[in-house]
């Protein structure tokens, strides 16, 4: 039987930076996870080059019930903090569109880096390690948390939990945190899919399915009045629906039954384009806005009207047309699952959590870090950022 200060149970992002910092603090750590491999969401992240952070880190990025609950973690520790970390270990890196930042390599030198500053504070690994069962007793040294493990029991006087959410359930990604949580009476906010395609009925999506490959960028938003959300970015479409960076960013927000909004030509004013092009025009609608779009876009996009000549156009169908074009309104019947998720929305719910240790308000010693906490990141590398932010400010209180 293993005594230690504290069991991490999650060997990604956020539980390995939580590990390394809490070993280095001179705490004795053991460090589970069920897989076979290491970190498998860094290694496939940001197409295998890893998107670690973002130059231009708010609260405005990250999604939560209780949006202020992250703002102290990311002042405690933010993308400045995690450039020094991987200039400390001679990783290249650049910055794409966005403030966005990767890798030159690959996502494994930040792996390796993760491994190593445990390894320099002696954290003790323990994978592939299945969790059977978590007991937590108090006794005359304190609270203990008893884990009964394939690899026999460990017992310790903190246990974090950083299983990480459900995107992904192929690379390993379980439920298991959520589970904890509400074993020890934490409420959990309904956990969802975000940052993931959008589908749509098949019959509305048969004119539009021919497109799949095409990409545009788009004004996309949802929500009414103080709640509308907007991303100005690209939108890909495919077989089954939308995809790419802007339909995934809007994604996060999106309620099922309400509509996304998209602008297929954002800072023009098509109306009046329309009306102005038509006088001594002999064009065709569709040849028209396919020099504004991809011709085959402004065909399928405007059907039998693709014919239409401009100048035999009345006004007011202009007019109609331009405001159509600039907020196309489509119902989503869903989304494309975990599957093809990159991350989980909700989870852990944050006012049972204290923000600067992250831990149970309610349950000494219990702590939740990363992805299985309600807070979801945009697209952009600010999910990674979260997981660090959330296991410093873990690892720097055990
Ligand atoms: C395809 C893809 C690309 C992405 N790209 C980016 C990107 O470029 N930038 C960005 O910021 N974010 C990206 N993300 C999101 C990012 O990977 C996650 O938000 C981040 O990894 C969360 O860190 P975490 O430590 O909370 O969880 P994870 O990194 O998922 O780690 C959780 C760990 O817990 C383990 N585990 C799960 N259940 C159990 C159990 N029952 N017992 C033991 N261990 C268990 C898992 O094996 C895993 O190792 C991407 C996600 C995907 C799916």
């Amino acid at each position: 039987m293993r005594h230690v200060d504290v069991v991490v149970i999650g060997a990604g992002a956020a539980g390995m930076m939580c590990a390394a910092v809490a070993a280095q603090r001179g705490r004795k750590v053991v460090l589970i996870d069920h897989a076979e491999k290491l970190a498998e969401k860094i290694r496939i992240s940001g197409g295998g080059r890893c998107n670690f952070t973002n130059r231009r880190v708010t609260q405005e990025n990250f999604i939560s019930a209780n949006p202020h609950f992250a703002r102290s973690a990311l002042a405690g520790y933010g993308p400045d903090d995690f450039l020094a970390l991987i200039k400390r270990h001679g990783i290249a890196w650049h910055e794409k569109h966005r403030g966005q930042l990767f890798c030159d390599h690959s996502s494994e030198d930040i792996i390796e880096m993760l491994r190593r500053e445990c390894d320099q504070g002696g954290v003790d690994w323990c994978m592939p390690c299945a969790v059977t069962e978590i007991v937590r007793a108090e006794t005359n040294q304190g609270v203990e948390y008893r884990l009964a493990t394939d690899q026999g029991p460990i017992h310790a006087s903190n246990l974090v939990i950083a299983t990480g959410g459900l995107a992904i359930p192929q690379l390993g990604a379980t439920d298991f945190g959520l589970k904890v949580a509400r074993q020890f009476g934490l409420k959990v906010i309904e956990p969802r899919p975000a940052l993931v395609p959008l589908t749509f009925e098949t019959s509305t999506w048969l004119p539009f399915a021919e497109l799949s490959g095409l990409a545009i960028e788009a004004g996309i938003s949802t929500g009414v009045g103080k709640k509308t959300q907007s991303f100005l970015e690209d939108v890909l479409f495919t077989h089954r629906g939308l995809s790419g960076p802007g339909i995934l960013q809007i994604s996060s927000y999106w309620q099922p039954g309400e509509p996304i909004v998209l602008d297929l030509a954002p800072g023009q004013e098509m109306a009046a384009m329309l009306i102005e092009a038509k006088s001594g025009s002999r064009q065709q609608l569709g040849t028209f806005l396919g020099t504004l779009w991809p011709k085959r876009l402004a065909e399928q996009w405007l059907g039998e009207d693709a014919a239409k000549r401009l100048a035999d156009a009345p006004d007011r169908f202009l007019k109609d047309l331009g405001q159509r074009i600039q907020a196309w309104s489509i119902i989503p019947n869903g989304t494309a699952g975990y599957k093809k998720a990159e991350v989980m929305r909700g989870g852990v719910d944050t006012k049972g959590l204290d923000q600067r240790s992250m831990q149970a308000k309610s349950v000494q010693g219990l702590y939740f870090i990363g992805e299985v906490v309600d807070v979801t990141g945009w697209l952009g590398g600010y999910n990674f950022q979260w997981a660090w932010s959330s296991g410093v400010a873990c690892g720097r209180s055990l």
